[in-house]
């Protein structure tokens, strides 16, 4: 690609990702902060945006990018990319996916240990001096136990992998779009079934869905209302697959056994969201990729993007290839 590319950051990434647009030559220009406001002005001159969580690439974001040919997400989800008017535009948008995947799932792992051992209120409880609540007997056995995992992608996988093999767990899963013969090759040690099923038998639930207008609300008050007593339901997603109005009733209620959360519908969840008060519930801040490690791993592969798209190849996670065909992006080489 001819000329000097201007990079856009709207957030600051890690200054292994930063180091490596300016050693290609890309001019990089830092947003002083993440609002439209002042995002908006600079994506005139942007050719391409490295993106973060913390802002959304709306429509109207997009159309003052007129020299855009890029916005390239450190994260796996696009849900704060208009996906849409960036192919309008014939702009490519491509992800890290992938580069966080052991990661999350280590992280929902976490939540689950954290939830099926009761590990906030033993830690809570010998702090007090209470040393007798280890007579509650409120931790309990994973192996043995149902795993139920809804999205059986990357990270759903990773996890099923980790509770058959280490803990002995039996796998169910549900997922709309693996292919039948993807599942057929699974099935001596997964059971694909119907999220209804699913979620009547499983004891703990894992959730690796990404959020489209099929998996909004995905778990609401009548899903929930098929759970066992004990169930506790993990969701390393994202917020809006479970209603946070229905699942804060059920925690409150006692009708299922806890949850763990890394994500919200609002985040940060408003003072008022009513998961803030439930005790059965563990709370994290979106944090699931937020490692030391991967960070950089992700920023790293963000900054990669685009310095392939600037050299004429065509870069990896595409989430929209159809512009690849288009007259702009033809004639872009595969990377070997
Ligand atoms: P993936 O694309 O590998 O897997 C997603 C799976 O969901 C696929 O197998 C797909 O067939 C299935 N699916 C899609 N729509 C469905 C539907 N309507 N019903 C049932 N199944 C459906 O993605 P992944 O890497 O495993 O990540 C899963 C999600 O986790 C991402 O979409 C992202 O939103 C989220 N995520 C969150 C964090 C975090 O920091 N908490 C980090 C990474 C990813």
């Amino acid at each position: 690609m001819k000329g000097q590319w201007t990079v856009l950051l709207p957030e600051p990434i890690e200054d292994e990702a930063r180091e490596l647009l300016e050693k290609s030559g890309a001019r990089v220009v830092q947003s002083p902060d993440k609002t439209p406001a002042t995002v908006g002005p600079l994506m005139a001159e942007a050719d391409a945006v490295v993106l973060r969580t913390g802002i959304k690439m709306n429509a109207e974001l997009l159309a003052k990018g007129t020299r855009l040919k890029m916005v390239s997400r450190t994260g796996a989800g696009y849900d704060n990319v208009d996906v849409e008017a960036a192919t309008a535009g014939n702009v490519i948008v491509s992800s890290s996916l992938g580069a966080n995947t052991t990661t999350v799932a280590e992280h929902a792992l976490a939540l689950i240990f954290a939830l099926y051992k009761q590990l906030p209120i033993l830690d809570r409880e010998t702090r007090k001096g209470n040393f007798k609540i280890r007579y509650a007997y409120l931790p309990r056995d994973m192996r043995g136990k149902t795993l139920g995992v809804i999205g059986f992608g990357r990270i759903g996988s990773e996890i099923a992998h980790a509770c058959h093999d280490s803990f002995g767990m039996k796998i169910i899963a549900y997922d709309e779009y693996l292919p039948a013969k993807v599942k057929a090759e699974l099935a001596s040690w997964v059971e694909f079934t119907e999220l209804n099923d699913l979620c009547a038998r499983s004891d703990i639930i894992t959730m690796h869905v990404p959020l489209t207008e099929g998996t909004k609300g995905l778990i609401g008050t009548s899903r929930l209302a098929l759970m066992k007593k004990d169930t506790v339901i993990v969701n390393t997603s994202r917020g809006g697959v479970i209603d946070e109005t229905a699942l804060a009733l059920a925690l409150n209620e006692k009708r299922i056994g806890g949850a763990g959360l890394d994500v919200f519908e609002d985040e940060p969840p408003k003072a008022d969201n009513p998961l803030l008060a439930c005790e059965n519930a563990i709370l994290t801040p979106h944090a699931a990729a937020l490692t030391q490690e991967c960070v950089v791993r992700m920023a790293v592969l963000g900054a990669q993007r685009v310095i392939d798209l600037m050299n004429g190849f065509e870069p990896g996670n595409v989430a929209n290839p159809q512009v690849l065909a288009t007259e702009r992006w033809k004639g872009l080489k595969k990377k070997a």
